[in-house]
């Protein structure tokens, strides 16, 4: 053996020892910060509130920043709350959160189940925290925590933002257009995570590349000539030309779209008629529109209008009343993961919590705005992280029955709270650390 070749051999045994060393570090500090954030986690879940009203959510988020002594902004872009902690020279790490709730009826019968109600629209709805949000804030409040505890590990710019509105898609595109990159440190990386029913709590799972599909809204107002039901022969049925239309729009994707492009087309509300002896003068229906490719999505688009003319054309509507195809200009596009970021990042991760918890996932056909702060000039690269959220016991159990966990948005949803949160400090910590280390 060459005394080069025992020389790096010691460099490497230093390296691993060092790295091992910060990984016990981590997991000693989170498990700490766990009990705290489980605790928080609890209040959140129990005081749920919908997407524009995180009005005391976000003060809670505030609280928790600027008693870790970040210099931190109320009311960004909205509800928005941004925190900055700059600790040294060095590249500066985003980490967001998003806050808000659904209008669904809690259905666990979890301890800290939600009983709370909001104004939707002039209605009084039940809330529930049903896609994790309330994990994410703990998690990511235990992982400011964590670093706070051990500033001596990195070098840099921290930049926290607990988001508004993520369920509109209203949120990442408010908080950057009021200058989130711009009035702060602009992020030399920004990251994300998202709890995971699918996968096992104490396990992540990453891919680089596409990871959330795009998402548009689309309605379509379909006119007809109302009057007696007993009467089709003096009028133009819009329920007919829309259950055409309906079946109609199936083809799009499955003659019209290549096989190989990933593309949705689901009729979400369709919504005409009053009494079932008056055929009505119009039908309203709502789309959602998944993609990857903007090319497939202004294909799906184009054949979406001219479908529905040909329908109307067809039951013999005048041209001046063709249907309406209004597409929503609040969209979220597709998530990106910078493919480098994503590979040091699961790297990261895996050195702590076993290669064998760190799980490739395959991209999916929801959407998520985080994908919008990779998509302005500065050029972010981004990195959005699943957090596995069923216990291995419970998986095993469902495993067995042939049964899957309830899904995010499900009123019975029913994650692993305490062991989801502090892997997701573990890696959020890890990962943080791993982009400023010294
Ligand atoms: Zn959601
Ligand atoms: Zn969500």
């Amino acid at each position: 053996m060459t005394s080069k070749f025992l020389l790096i051999l010691i460099v490497m045994a230093i390296h691993i020892g060092a790295q091992a060393q910060i990984a016990d570090k981590i997991k000693k500090e989170a498990q700490k910060q766990a009990e705290y954030s489980f605790e928080l986690c609890k209040h959140l879940h129990q005081n749920p509130e919908l997407s524009f009203q995180e009005f005391e959510t976000a003060k809670r988020m505030a609280k928790e920043l600027n008693e870790l002594g970040f210099e931190v902004t109320e009311n960004f872009g909205g509800n928005s709350v941004v925190g900055v902690f700059r600790n040294g020279d060095g590249p500066t790490v985003l980490l967001r959160t998003d806050m808000d709730a659904l209008p669904i009826e809690e259905k666990t019968d979890l301890s800290f189940a939600s009983t709370k109600t909001a104004d939707l629209n002039g209605d009084d709805v039940a809330v529930m925290h049903a896609c994790g949000h309330d994990i994410h804030m703990s998690t990511w409040t235990g992982t400011a925590r964590t670093l706070m505890a051990l500033k001596e590990e990195w070098k840099g710019t921290l930049v926290v933002i607990a988001q508004q509105a993520e369920e509109y898609s209203g949120g990442a595109g408010e908080a950057i257009e009021a200058g989130l990159f711009k009035k702060f440190p602009t992020p030399d990386y920004a990251l994300a995570y998202h709890i995971n029913p699918e996968l096992e709590s104490g396990q992540i799972g990453l891919v680089g590349g596409p990871v959330f599909a795009g998402v548009k809204t689309t309605e379509i107002t379909v006119f007809g000539k109302g009057g007696h039901g007993a009467y089709p022969q003096k009028c133009i049925d819009p329920i007919v030309i829309a259950s055409r239309i309906v079946m109609d729009l199936q083809t799009i994707v499955s003659r019209e779209i290549s096989p190989l492009e990933p593309v949705v087309v689901t009729v979400g509300s369709i919504h005409g008629g009053t009494r079932p002896n008056i055929i009505p003068d119009e039908v309203k229906m709502e789309l959602t529109l998944r993609y990857y490719s903007e090319e497939a999505i202004e294909q799906v688009i184009a054949a979406i209008k001219r479908i529905s003319n040909s329908a109307a054309k067809a039951a013999g509507m005048p041209d001046d009343k063709m249907p309406l195809v209004f597409v929503s200009p609040v969209e979220t596009p597709p998530v990106l993961n910078n493919e480098q970021l994503s590979a040091r990042l699961q790297q990261a991760a895996s050195g702590i919590i076993g290669f064998e918890n760190s799980i490739k996932t395959s991209p999916e056909m929801v959407g998520e705005d985080f994908g919008k702060y990779g998509r302005t000039a500065e050029n972010v690269p981004i990195c959005l992280i699943w957090l596995g959220s069923t216990s291995p016991e419970e998986m095993k159990k469902l495993n067995a029955e042939g049964k899957k966990p309830y899904p995010l948005h499900s009123p019975r949803l029913n994650p692993d709270y305490k062991n989801t949160i502090e892997t997701g400090i573990v890696v959020m910590t890890g990962n943080v650390i791993e982009l400023l280390k010294k």
